[in-house]
């Protein structure tokens, strides 16, 4: 089954859940509870982990 992420626009927390094809609602926050302002994540999740010198999946060089 497919992991999708997720992100909850309350309290700004990602998390990743593995869901059935044919779950439709998305699932709750596992941090604060809320299930309404959960997004599905079409890119990878976007986490504030700090500073980083880019993205280690971008090539590099690329700029002329
Ligand atoms: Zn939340």
């Amino acid at each position: 089954m497919p992991i999708y992420e997720f992100q909850c626009q309350t309290c700004q927390f990602c998390f990743e859940e593995i869901l059935p094809a044919d779950r439709q609602a998305p699932p709750e926050c596992p941090r604060c509870g809320s299930a309404e302002a959960v997004v599905k994540l079409i890119s990878a999740c976007v986490t504030k982990t700090g500073p980083q010198d880019g993205p280690s999946c971008a090539p590099r060089g690329g700029f002329s």
